[in-house]
């Protein structure tokens, strides 16, 4: 076993596939990682071995892409994907091949991925195969095209994404002739559809220098082809970091001028998602007309709080602000957190005003709800009632 990586599964797989004369070595992201010491993700092999072929040496399998050549093979409860060497047919779509040719050689399938530190094979006696430099570019922090850039960036736009999301994901610098292939490449990228391209966005969000990757998406157009970021692109960099991908969704949106609904269409978010970016809409309005009253402490999660006052701050630069721990004290200090927190109920209401229940329990105990909440009553049973009572008679 190679020191620190790989699980025994994955060597196992190796083994048993050599054992039946095929070739199987370690390949993609796990492998390039390795090499930058970051954590071990997925493992990925690659084998000579045709799909039925590897299905009939493993017992427990699964087809998540039979076509494209990977098996999931699942060993000691760990599931591997296994995919045949292949090379690329033709990409009249620009996003996937019409069809994947199996082949017998390694050096074809490495041909096929997209950037040389992406196109290593890691043997399982530790033996590196690096037929494109691309150990080398990883000690020089680059990023290069295996290929002709332009023909790689043609036959699959997602890639010239991809080369961007990496150079923040690994602060890394994109290859000069790369890069001009993605210049002359960028309009392409219209055939990468909004789901892979929200996916490259979030992990470019999430990167160690989205700045890096916003300054190339300036610099090569690509971010002017790609939906809602145009003119949108410069004012990102003054939220960084960004703790979550939404966050990043959430800015471009409320610095941008981009009603949230529109964002959420476009890259299909999520009802959470798009949830959390109109509140941030909300809160921030609120925000720049004055400090958080009790009324957005209690209406907003801290999510939305922080995400709000982090923005504030990142604009209105010389404006007091508030620390994550001061929103956090307010909000924690409020006497409810939400109607569910009143001691009383609208059982207690029909009680107490002897009627039958109706519409008017629900206006009532938005009522108590307010007046605990501004402490204009304490949040007591029998305060309540006193409270109600005086009210509720005066007012029928
Ligand atoms: P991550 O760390 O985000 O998983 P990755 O490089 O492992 O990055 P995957 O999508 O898991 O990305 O792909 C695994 C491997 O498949 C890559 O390392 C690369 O060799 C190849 N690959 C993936 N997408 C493409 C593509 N669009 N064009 C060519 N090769 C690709
Ligand atoms: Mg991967």
């Amino acid at each position: 076993m190679i020191k620190n990586f790989g699980s025994r599964g994955s060597y196992e797989i190796i083994r048993r596939l050599e054992k039946a004369d095929f070739e199987a070595v370690f390949v993609g992201g796990a492998v390039r990682d390795y090499f930058l010491d970051k954590p071990a993700k997925d493992i990925d092999i690659a084998t000579s071995a045709e799909p039925y072929e590897v299905k009939a040496i493993f017992s427990n399998t699964v087809d998540v892409g039979v076509d494209h050549g990977t098996v999931l093979v699942i060993i000691e409860g760990e599931p591997i994907e296994v995919t045949t060497y292949r090379t690329d047919g033709v990409y009249t779509d620009h996003r996937r091949p019409d069809e994947v040719q199996f082949v017998k050689s390694l050096r074809e399938d490495l041909l096929r991925r997209d950037f040389t530190m992406n196109a290593l094979a890691l043997r399982k006696d530790g033996e590196v195969i690096d037929l494109f430099g691309g150990i080398s570019d990883m000690e020089n922090k680059i990023i290069r095209a295996v290929g002709n850039p332009t023909d790689r960036f043609l036959e699959d736009a997602l890639r010239m994404i991809r080369a961007i999301r990496f150079s923040s994901v690994l602060d890394f610098d994109i290859e000069i002739n790369t890069l001009e292939a993605i210049q002359t490449s960028a309009s392409e990228i219209n055939h990468v559809s909004i789901e892979r391209l929200k996916i490259e966005m979030d992990k470019l969000f999430m990167g160690i220098n989205p700045a890096k990757a916003f300054n190339y998406l300036e610099v090569s157009g690509l971010g002017d082809a790609i939906p809602l970021f145009t003119g949108r692109l410069d004012v990102l960099n003054r939220a960084l970091p960004f703790v979550s991908p939404l966050e990043g969704w959430a800015y471009i949106s409320i610095m941008g001028d981009l009603q949230s609904a529109e964002l959420a269409r476009v890259y299909k978010l999520s009802n959470d998602e798009s949830r959390f970016i109109s509140s941030v809409h909300e809160a921030y309005q609120k925000r720049v007309s004055g400090v958080f009253t009790i009324s957005e402490y209690y209406k907003f999660d801290l999510a939305v709080l922080v995400c709000t006052e982090k923005f504030y701050r990142s604009v209105y630069i010389d404006s007091p602000t508030l620390k994550n721990s001061e929103l956090e004290r307010n909000k924690h200090d409020l006497p409810i957190q939400s109607a569910q927190d009143l001691t009383i109920n609208g059982k207690d209401l029909i009680k107490w005003a002897g009627i039958a229940g109706g519409r008017w329990t629900g206006v009532w105990i938005e009522k108590i709800e307010h007046a605990v909440l501004h402490s204009l009553c304490e949040n007591d049973p029998i305060k309540i009632k006193d409270w109600f009572m005086h009210d509720f008679e005066s007012k029928r």
